[in-house]
């Protein structure tokens, strides 16, 4: 067998549970099994990186010292748990050190400058996994087995130069994988990769998306042919709900790319929303499971819903730290392209749009986007729009909201679904801001106020009873 496995920041939080995955690591190679590891930043970098990136962009470089010697502590502990071999560990320290030397360097540099460009912010992000990466390798390689660690940039993933959401260029990074890691693979070397991070064709270092690392995982499995890409994570798998909300989710065994692809979009973090495009194109099968239970199969997401499955709903998901958009104006009633025009506006200054709904006397659009770019959009649709044309009149907004999602494959078809859904909320007394069913039929989801959203997760999930099916 030849499997990719991507170890999540949850699963490498610490030098304990990098132990641990170094031991599963080894006991799958020494299998018979072909391994290729992706790594993700220890627990909680990647979100510590942006943070402190953005302070250096407001020039605060105070903060920065202190940043810099909690990473160090926080690695060097790491390291001295999860690795015993004393000559490892000091070659594992050295690299960290130079690899924070350059991070430190990097930081200051936007202090000076103050401006922190989408470029200059993956370098920034890239950070936590070429830190975490370099200690689960000397980790393997304390098992005495043949291992050797990447950057993904190494490894041979380029992508285009959409920042901070780049997407690869399969052809080219499939070609440059297999010439790079296919022959060490053969020899049974086990090639340790960093998530998250590539290079476009010029070199410069991008990322992939928050939570990217299982994208890396995926990209790396349709490049080497791999028979199975396991997500190894810190719950049993792909769960009727997020279990941090509902304790008696339950996990489901099985599911489609296309049900886990739009679970992943309407937020189950367990799966990065884009890292099924490539397998499912190739078929290759995905797994999540849990480093702390490996004897359980996880879930297991391939082409077909499973067929034993007949209820319509089958989980139901919330989207935090997003915000509603309302566009209204007389001029847009009746009047061709108007709504293009609002689009047009949001889709050139990179405002990624992830509900709408628009009422049939086509005075208003509401919208639903990230809560963190809210006032850059309201400010462009007002510089864009509210004009003497009189096409918008208002742009208003509301940034207390969360999105539900309820999904399921076999909601395609089954009436009565959305009544019940909606009377359940009822029930509770919680108001519903706004409502939208994709094309797809495989989801409904709607807005409430942010304070609601765990309650109506709750109240429907009961309802539906997904912990029993
Ligand atoms: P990792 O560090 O392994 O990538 P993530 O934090 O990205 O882990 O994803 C795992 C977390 O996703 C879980 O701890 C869980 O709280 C959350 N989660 C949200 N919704 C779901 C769901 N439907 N199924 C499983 N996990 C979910
Ligand atoms: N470290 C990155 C993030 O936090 C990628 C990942 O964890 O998958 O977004
Ligand atoms: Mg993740």
């Amino acid at each position: 067998m030849k499997i990719v496995m991507k170890f999540g920041g949850t699963s490498v939080g610490t030098g304990q549970n990098i132990r641990h995955v170094a031991d599963l690591v080894t006991k799958y190679a020494n299998d018979d099994c072909k391994v290729v590891v992706v790594i993700s930043a220890l627990a909680g970098v990647t979100n510590k990186l942006v943070e402190v990136a953005e302070q250096a962009k407001k020039s605060d470089e105070k903060h920065i010292d202190e940043f810099i010697k909690e990473l160090l502590q926080k690695h060097q502990a790491a390291i001295e748990t999860a690795i015993t071999s004393t000559t490892l560990q000091t070659e594992v320290s050295q690299i960290t050190e130079k690899t924070i030397a350059e991070l430190e360097k990097v930081l200051t540099g936007i202090c000076y400058v103050g401006e922190l460009t989408p470029k200059s912010k993956d370098y920034v992000l890239s950070f936590g996994e070429r830190l975490s990466t370099p200690i689960v390798w000397g980790a393997i390689e304390d098992h005495n087995v043949e291992t050797q660690w990447f950057t993904g940039k190494e490894a041979g993933i380029v992508t285009d130069s959409n920042f901070g959401e780049a997407d690869p260029l399969m052809n080219y990074t499939s070609h440059l994988i297999q010439e790079r890691l296919g022959p060490l693979l053969e020899k049974g070397v086990i090639p340790v990769v960093t998530g998250y991070i590539a290079a476009n064709q010029d070199g410069v270092v991008t990322t992939v998306g928050r939570g990217g690392s299982d994208y890396t995982a995926t990209i790396l499995g349709v490049a080497l042919q791999a028979d199975e890409v396991w997500i190894w994570t810190d719950v049993d798998g792909i769960m009727t709900t997020d279990p941090k909300i509902v304790p008696a989710a339950r996990m489901l065994p099985q599911l489609s790319y296309q049900e886990a692809a739009e679970m992943a979009i309407f937020g189950a973090k367990a799966m990065h929303p884009r890292a099924l495009e490539p397998v499912s194109k190739e078929n290759i099968p995905v797994r999540i499971r849990s480093i702390f239970k490996p004897e359980n199969p996880g879930t297991l997401i391939t082409k077909e819903p499973d067929a034993k499955v007949k209820e319509a709903v089958k989980a139901v998901a919330m989207i935090p730290d997003v915000a509603m958009l309302y566009v209204s104006g007389a001029g847009m009633v009746g009047a061709p392209g108007s709504y293009a025009k609002v689009f047009d506006v949001l889709g050139k200054n990179n405002i990624n749009v992830m509900m709408i709904s628009a009422a049939a006397s086509e005075g208003n659009i509401s919208m639903v986007i990230r809560r963190a770019i809210l006032g850059r959009a309201i400010s462009t649709l007002e510089i864009a729009l509210l004009d003497r044309s009189g096409l918008v009149s208002e742009v208003s907004a509301e940034d207390d909201v969360a999105v539900i999602a309820v999904m399921g494959a076999n909601m395609k078809g089954t009436l009565g679904v959305a009544s019940k859904i909606f009377a359940t909320v009822a029930k509770k007394g919680i108001n519903i801001r706004m409502i939208a069913q994709g094309s797809s039929e495989l989801n409904i989801s709607f807005v409430v106020k942010e304070k609601d959203g765990a309650a109506v997760v709750k109240a429907i999930h009961d309802e539906f009873s997904l912990d029993k099916i």
